[in-house]
């Protein structure tokens, strides 16, 4: 059953209510009994940053210096 949470601008307490989604822009009172609350968005959990930072491939310079460019290489 997800969970919404609300907060009480009477007295502004925020709570968490579980009901079915069905009822989620239902009002719903605040512990304190209040009814004057509004139902905050609630954080959708994101996927975690896995940013893959490729490293850059270095160039390894051979040493020679314009191999490639005589056809030696292929
Ligand atoms: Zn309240």
């Amino acid at each position: 059953m997800p969970r919404y949470d609300y907060r009480c601008r009477a007295c502004g307490a925020t709570f968490e209510v579980s009901r079915p989604m069905i009822q989620a822009s239902d009002p719903a009172s605040c512990p304190e009994g209040h009814d004057d609350t509004v139902k905050l968005l609630s954080t959708v959990a994101v996927t975690g940053s896995g940013k893959a930072s490729a490293p850059a491939p270095r160039p390894s310079s051979g040493g020679g210096g314009g191999c490639c460019g005589g056809g030696c290489c292929g």
